[in-house]
């Protein structure tokens, strides 16, 4: 059984079942430090991501980012936590890196198009010199 004790309490308990289910031996001792340490995992984990996106394979609603002890990311059907992309409309879910991922390389792809690397270089079949 698994005790675990902080100034609040009963939440600290409820929290700290989470923390088991998601982390395992990561989160050992249960103590109010641990815990906030934890968040401020999550939340350096979450840094550089947007709250809302819009995504291709949801296109109707926008996603939102949450937290999530456990779930099935509805692009890769593979088991995610701690973060998701959510639309509570459809109980539609991502991974942040599945949600992510695409945008990113939408981004790429622009920046070729913007710097197209063969300006200055003449070709002749498959041999290029610069011009
Ligand atoms: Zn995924
Ligand atoms: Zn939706």
């Amino acid at each position: 059984m698994l005790v675990a004790i902080g100034p609040t309490g009963r939440t600290v308990s409820l929290e700290a079942r989470d923390m088991i289910a998601s982390h395992g031996a990561d989160a050992y001792p249960f103590t109010e430090e641990t815990l906030k340490e934890l968040e401020k995992k999550y939340d350096e984990m979450a840094k550089g991501w947007p709250e809302k996106l819009k995504h291709a394979l949801h296109e109707e609603h926008e996603l939102v980012l949450s937290r999530y002890r456990n779930y099935y990311c509805d692009g890769c059907n593979e088991e995610g936590h701690t973060w998701a992309f959510y639309c509570n409309k459809c109980d539609f879910h991502l991974h942040p890196k599945c949600a992510l991922e695409e945008n990113k390389e939408t981004k790429e792809d622009e920046a070729k198009e913007q710097n197209p690397t063969k300006e200055g270089w003449k070709c002749d079949g498959d041999v290029c010199k610069k011009a």
